[in-house]
């Protein structure tokens, strides 16, 4: 029984994309824009007033909850109802939180749909003080009788995961008294990231260059992505870094002056729960062995080589005496193909047929439901997002602007929703929800999916290396670079752990050493790149997150070997597997569930498939290159 999922709904599934994209200057208005390529909010709630009423019911339920203190020891049947009560409250939670929240995203100047989101919000951490009983109270059941009640009753099978694993977190569920104390801290737990978002997005200032073709530019994120990845004057991407980077720089010692805020909290928490260290406290939860992060660090630590000898390629063909981090996104080719939406939309569904005719026909109606928010229009949020309704369907934010970038955007929110849609068709409420841990799973595969599908239809040497480098950027993004990151959070939580301090210069310092062993001498020494913690915002808010998407993206090339390699005859049960993986939802731990489907994360050998993955990647780049010569 997790109580907590309830009130953790995240407004995205957790993507990187927002990272990659580059905002247009020309958004429309919304109203412009044809129905078909805009998500139908009335599919959840059919007007305000209907989610008015929800919102009224969502308080009565949580009241009605709490009329149950004290009796959940009675019986098997008071834990039933108090299961079932719960799971009614979360699917209306995800109701009436999705429906304002989605109405914000399309135009977040609304500041009448804020107001209700912030109800919602309120109402939610109302509810995490009012239901701090429950779970101290299943624990005073002794684990025997429980184990009895679980047996006998049929109805609880559903609830039977959540209610084991909450037995074996009980070493660190306190007594009622101090859940209730460390309850009125949970708005305090927030503050380091809220401060973060201040500083870093409504307070900054990026100030304004000129280019060398006199073009004036603010360097805010989207353009300084923009630059580096389009201005084939290397003078302007060093510019351009430096004056974004410089913003961080300036303000460096208030940076790590909260990112020790956050190092310090989650040491605090960790203690106060019995925890060894704050890595142990966060992978507790999905029961994940330390030794998996660590595994990781360590592994990618001591394979550096296929991601340096990449970055010397592109100084090659780039044509650069020196090459820096800010020469990483250019394109090594003049390609400017614009994708049309309807396009990319056939090749998703084309590229999805190794996975069977039911997956195709889920990701068409995906297509066709109303599930989809297309184009930027202006007050969009931006970015890119898959977002759960339970009960209803998966919705799927993007900004689709023709790139080739965004051809893989699709793909990937798209794996997100046949994941949600299928963990909601064959779990119940209870265990629908799938962890972080496996979340980018699908996500990735089906980006794989897609790459090798395009490469086999086109024989443009100048296509075939655009895409070739948007997959080994996924690689040296979501794999490498995320990697870099979660070996940077381990070490300077481990600082505050041993009561060490965390400056801007140590800080910087770890930053430094790290990327001296990611890229060698492939980079040259820059100064500003070392605050590059600074503008990390996931590291704020989220610690120990970012690996699990090294860790997904090992699973997903290992699972995409397993099943585009198999013999014929093994193919059908190779991909049952992966899809059973999908359908399981959150029924197990998602170690248990992906070795089912045949991964190892404990192991080394797991990691092998991304290197020799990159190794070929990099090696195909490299003969195209030859044949454009
Ligand atoms: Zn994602």
């Amino acid at each position: 029984m997790n109580f907590k999922k309830i009130l953790n709904i995240s407004p995205l599934a957790l993507c990187i994309m927002p990272l990659l994209l580059l905002s247009s200057t020309f958004a429309q208005n919304r109203d412009e824009i044809k129905d078909e390529y805009k998500w139908n909010v009335n599919d959840i709630y059919s007007n305000w007033d209907e989610w008015q009423k929800g919102l009224e019911e969502l308080e009565k339920k949580m009241n009605e909850i709490t009329t149950l203190k004290g009796t959940l020891s009675q019986g098997p049947d008071q834990l039933l109802k108090a299961s079932q009560m719960q799971d009614d409250l979360g699917v209306l939670s995800y109701k009436v939180y999705r429906y304002p929240q989605l109405t914000r995203d399309t135009d977040t100047r609304d500041q009448e749909v804020s107001s209700k989101l912030q109800q919602v919000q309120i109402l939610f951490a109302k509810f995490g003080s009012a239901t701090s009983w429950v779970n101290p109270e299943i624990l005073q059941i002794p684990w025997d009788t429980m184990k009895m009640w679980l047996d006998d009753t049929p109805g609880l099978a559903p609830y039977r995961f959540g209610i084991e694993d909450l037995y074996r977190q009980q070493a660190h569920v306190l007594d009622e008294e101090k859940e209730l104390l460390l309850s009125y801290n949970s708005q305090f737990n927030s503050t380091p990231s809220s401060i973060y978002s201040e500083l870093s997005t409504s307070d900054i200032d990026f100030p304004t260059i000129t280019l060398s073709d006199g073009e004036e530019i603010q360097v805010t994120n989207g353009n300084y992505s923009k630059v580096l990845a389009t201005k084939r004057n290397q003078e302007d991407r060093k510019n351009t870094f430096e004056a974004h980077y410089g913003v961080f720089k300036d303000q460096e010692n208030t940076y790590a002056a909260i990112y020790n805020a956050v190092c310090q909290r989650d040491w605090a928490s960790a203690r106060a729960r019995n925890y060894g260290s704050s890595l142990e406290a966060t992978l507790e939860g999905n029961n994940i062995p330390v030794a998996v992060y660590e595994n990781l660090v360590n592994t990618v630590k001591a394979n550096t080589e296929p991601l340096k000898k990449y970055q010397r390629l592109r100084k090659k063909v780039l044509g650069l005496e020196k090459y820096y981090s800010y020469d990483g996104s250019m394109p090594l080719t003049d390609f400017d193909k614009e994708y049309e939406y309807e396009d990319a939309k056939q090749w998703v569904i084309g590229s999805v047929e190794p996975l069977g005719a039911d997956y195709q026909d889920k990701i068409k109606t995906a297509f066709s439901g109303g599930w989809l928010d297309v184009f930027e229009n202006t007050g969009k949020r931006s970015g890119a997002y898959s977002a759960n309704v339970y009960g209803v369907h998966p919705y799927m934010l993007l900004n689709y602007n023709k790139t080739l970038d965004n051809v893989f955007t699709l793909g990937h929110e798209l794996g997100h929703t046949m994941h949600t849609l299928l963990a909601n068709e064959n779990q119940p409420f209870v265990t629908s929800s799938y962890t972080i841990f496996v979340a980018e799973v699908a996500s990735t595969f089906n980006e794989a999916l897609l790459l090798d599908y395009l490469l086999e239809r086109t024989t443009d040497p100048k296509e075939r290396i655009s895409l070739l480098q948007q997959s080994i950027r996924a690689i040296t993004g979501t794999f490498y670079f995320q990697t870099l990151l979660a070996d940077f959070e381990l070490q300077v939580h481990k600082l505050a752990e041993a009561g060490s301090p965390i400056t801007a210069d140590i800080l910087s310092g770890i930053m430094e050493e790290l990327y001296d062993t990611y890229y060698g001498d492939s980079y040259e020494k820059d100064e500003f790149l070392k605050v590059v913690w600074a503008r990390i915002p996931h590291i704020y808010r989220t610690p120990f997150y970012v690996y699990q998407y090294a860790t997904c993206f090992v699973s997903s090339a290992q699972l995409y070997k397993q099943v585009t390699e198999a013999e014929s005859s093994e193919k059908e049960q190779l991909v049952d597997n992966y899809l059973n993986l999908l359908k399981s939802g959150g029924s197990n731990y998602p170690m248990k569930l992906l070795k089912k489907a045949g991964v190892d994360l404990t192991k080394p050998e797991a990691m092998m498939a991304v290197f020799d993955r990159m190794d070929d990647l990099v090696a195909q780049l490299e003969k195209e290159i030859e044949l454009v010569k």
